[in-house]
């Protein structure tokens, strides 16, 4: 039986600290019948979300046969066709990185409306929770989403992204999904120029409470980031800004640990 379409609200669940997505984003996932949502979306923020409401799982794991977007576009549409307030739940923002381009167009190719309520991403808010800013009057007045991986339909002869550009004309860099890649990130940056003592850092986790921090240059961080077998999911950022982490870190020191304790205790 088909009856009116529903309609699909893409949201961003923010970086992970749960109560880091927007109010918005929040009362839809309370109103919803179905949730579909991502990896690195905090389970939590499913308890938001109705006792009754259906919960579907779409991650796509690295190097894992998994779901395709295909199937992750037709879950979602066969949904909203059964007349159901369907939540698709990204990891930060829908628009960083998310597909949410190909999930909308499908959408629209099949009549169904659709709302896109921002998030916040992680190449803002881990940093940030690592204290480091991502402008600053002093050191950086541009910054600049990258990604981090190279793309397998793509022609080696050719590399979509412009390093020059990026190594001489950005102050600060944000590398998504760039972990495994870092020493052909590394390589490429100093390739076009970048100095080799340019401070950088990963923060893997970043907003959770088990955030964790590397620091380094662009000379030495893959070695450091092997010798620590320091894994994904982390946002890399390299520039000079990194280097007000050490007076402004503020998330993984031990007094808000203590403060989150505290906090624990009495609630
Ligand atoms: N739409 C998402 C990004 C999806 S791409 C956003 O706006 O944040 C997936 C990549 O995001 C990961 O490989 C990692 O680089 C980054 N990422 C997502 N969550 C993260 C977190 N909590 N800490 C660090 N990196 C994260």
């Amino acid at each position: 039986m088909k009856g009116r379409a529903g309609k699909v609200y893409f949201v961003g669940a923010g970086p992970g600290d749960p109560k880091l997505i927007t109010v918005k984003g929040a009362e839809l996932l309370a109103q919803a019948d179905v949730i579909i949502y991502d990896r690195l979306v905090n389970l939590e923020l499913l308890n938001y979300g109705k006792k009754e409401a259906h919960r579907i799982y779409c991650g796509k794991t690295p190097n894992y046969p998994s779901i395709s977007q295909e199937e992750i576009n037709e879950i979602i549409v066969e949904h909203a066709l059964e007349g159901k307030a369907v939540v698709r739940l990204k990891g930060g923002d829908p628009t960083v990185f998310g597909r949410v381009g190909e999930e909308a167009s499908f959408c629209l190719e099949h009549g169904i409306s659709y709302e896109i309520v921002p998030g916040i991403t992680s190449g803002i808010a881990a940093p940030t929770y690592a204290g480091i800013p991502l402008t600053h009057r002093e050191f950086s007045s541009s910054f600049a989403v990258v990604t981090g991986q190279k793309r397998k339909d793509h022609d080696p002869k050719g590399d979509e992204i412009r390093w020059e550009g990026l190594a001489k004309a950005v102050d600060t860099l944000v590398f998504y999904m760039g972990v495994k890649n870092l020493p052909y990130i590394r390589e490429n940056l100093l390739l076009h120029g970048r100095d080799q003592n340019t401070p950088v850092a990963l923060v893997r986790w970043g907003t959770y409470d088990h955030q964790e921090t590397l620091v380094g240059k662009l000379h030495n961080i893959v070695e450091l980031v092997e010798a620590r077998n320091f894994q994904s999911p982390a946002i890399i950022v390299v520039g000079e800004v990194v280097s007000l982490r050490e007076k402004l870190a503020w998330f993984e020191e031990e007094g808000n640990q203590e403060i989150l304790l505290k906090e624990a205790m009495t609630s």
